[in-house]
């Protein structure tokens, strides 16, 4: 056995060096015959794995002279030489995917899906059959990413989404087929973009459980891509994504400014397109409306369907509260969903934020949920933060966050923190007190209310387009509130 093995990486070792001795210390080389592994050599067969289909391809494109000079100066003209293929996910970060991966063993004649056999003495391109429509290769198994819960029977209609909905529910009876190609669901956040977009998938995967659905956040995406890049291997990537039928890609707002992801995804977008897979994408904007996002993009995403989530009314609001305390077996008084329902007006994800502090609140101090407790609830946590809320506490803890004593803020300086911090008190004022622009100017360095607007539409902005940024914000709106 012993023997065997050594033979067989002995061959490979002569093979590379011959390879090697062609084609330099290129990065070619690096690329296409290091990450080969070889693994057994059997009747002059020498087996080797390599790590993807599209590996394979690009080796049979490209290489395939060389190979098999190789092959036969170090095994004679009986030489042959097996492909095993391995998918390897690892470098996918999260590994949005897993492949049923037998390995390359003595079932290999019986399992042509992960060894195709080449003879070398044949013209190879005649003899090996297209590697995607081997039928072991059907066994790849893409994880879809997608939340049961958010199916469409949880997914309440109203005029807010009617559009939306109807859209979805027929690309999901005939995903590829219809004119909404991509479509394209756009809000602001909490609105059910995500909710409803996993709809879509779940319905696919119940109505045609062969077909590839695959959600990503595009976060995910970029990150997975830069991982790609770092490790030299964007055509698995790329391969990944082209296998997709139905791709839904979530918050594409994510990849504004990234050039390299943005032009990735076009050619992964053109290809499933032309190739009539969907295309389902949600953004915070519509396409007119999007910012740092290529043109050639942005028209894409025009060709299909734009539709566009809104707050729901209060009848929608009220239903949803119902049906998610329904889903969780849970009984509420009339009244106080309503006085929920009317509460929160701007946001899904808030009103349901709610809900679950108000259950928490009952079963933590045994409770029973009353309108007293639901507007306790309210005040405590959502509106009317402004009440106990001055300018000054609110100049206070921005100064002190950017370490500046707080009389700077009066100061005529336009320190660049300082003008930051002074931005960043008057927005926190409009938004948390119920100042008047003017007085909130007054307090904030003796500035007009046309200054104060401006400051509040330079956060918001920022907020929009950095994330960082917002996350900042986010936090320093917390301790504001605390
Ligand atoms: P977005 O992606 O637009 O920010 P989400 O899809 O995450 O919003 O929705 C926020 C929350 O509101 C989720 O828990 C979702 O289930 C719920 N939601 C949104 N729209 C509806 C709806 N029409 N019916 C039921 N629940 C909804
Ligand atoms: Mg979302």
């Amino acid at each position: 056995m012993l023997i065997m093995e050594r033979n067989y990486k002995e061959v490979w070792a002569n093979c590379l060096n011959v390879i090697k001795d062609n084609l330099g210390n290129s990065q070619s080389f690096k690329t296409w015959f290091e990450p080969i592994k070889p693994v057994k050599l059997e009747n002059k067969v020498l087996t080797i794995q390599v790590p993807s289909q599209f590996f394979y391809e690009w080796l049979e494109e490209h290489y395939i002279g060389l190979i098999k000079k190789t092959i036969k100066k170090e095994l004679g003209v009986e030489g042959r030489l097996e492909y095993s293929i391995v998918m390897d996910n690892s470098s996918f970060g999260n590994a949005p995917f897993t492949i049923n991966l037998p390995t390359a063993n003595k079932n290999a004649v019986q399992n042509p899906a992960v060894t195709m056999p080449i003879d070398i003495n044949k013209n190879s391109s005649k003899d090996i059959p297209n590697p995607f429509i081997i039928p072991g290769l059907k066994k790849i198994k893409i994880h879809s990413q997608l939340n049961d819960n958010y199916s469409f029977d949880n997914f309440i209609e109203g005029d807010c989404n009617r559009l939306a909905r109807s859209a979805g529910f027929a690309v999901a009876e005939n995903p590829g087929k219809t004119a909404f190609n991509p479509l394209l669901l756009y809000s602001t956040v909490g609105l059910g973009k995500t909710h409803l977009s996993h709809a879509i998938g779940i319905q696919v995967k119940n109505i045609f459980p062969d077909k590839t659905v695959l959600y990503v956040g595009a976060e995910q995406f970029a990150s997975q891509y830069i991982d790609s890049v770092r490790n030299n291997n964007q055509n698995d990537f790329i391969h990944f994504y082209q296998m997709i039928d139905v791709l839904i890609i979530d918050d594409i707002q994510f990849l504004s400014g990234k050039e390299k992801t943005q032009d990735i995804f076009f050619h992964i977008f053109n290809y499933l397109h032309q190739k009539g897979k969907q295309i389902v994408i949600t953004s915070d904007k519509a396409p007119v409306e999007m910012t740092g996002m290529e043109p050639r993009l942005i028209s894409r995403f025009k060709w299909g369907l734009s539709a566009d989530l809104q707050i729901p009314n209060i009848e929608t609001r009220i239903a949803i509260l119902q049906k998610r305390l329904y889903n969780d077996g849970i009984d509420m008084p009339d009244e106080v969903i309503e006085y929920l329902a009317y509460s929160i007006n701007t946001n899904i994800r808030e009103l349901e934020g709610v809900l679950i502090s108000l259950l928490a609140q009952s079963s933590l101090n045994k409770k029973i949920i009353t309108l007293d407790l639901a507007k306790q609830m309210i005040d405590k946590f959502v509106k009317n933060t402004s009440r106990d809320i001055s300018i000054d506490f609110i100049q206070k803890i921005v100064c002190d966050y950017f370490g500046i004593p707080v009389d700077r803020i009066s100061s005529k300086t336009r320190k660049r923190e300082v003008v930051q911090a002074r931005q960043l008190a008057m927005y926190f004022s409009k938004k948390l007190t119920k100042s008047s622009l003017a007085s909130i100017g007054l307090q904030c360095g003796n500035k007009d209310h046309a200054t104060v607007l401006h400051a509040c539409r330079t956060v918001n902005n920022l907020i929009e387009t950095d994330k960082k940024y917002k996350s900042n914000v986010d936090e320093l709106e917390k301790k504001i509130k605390i």
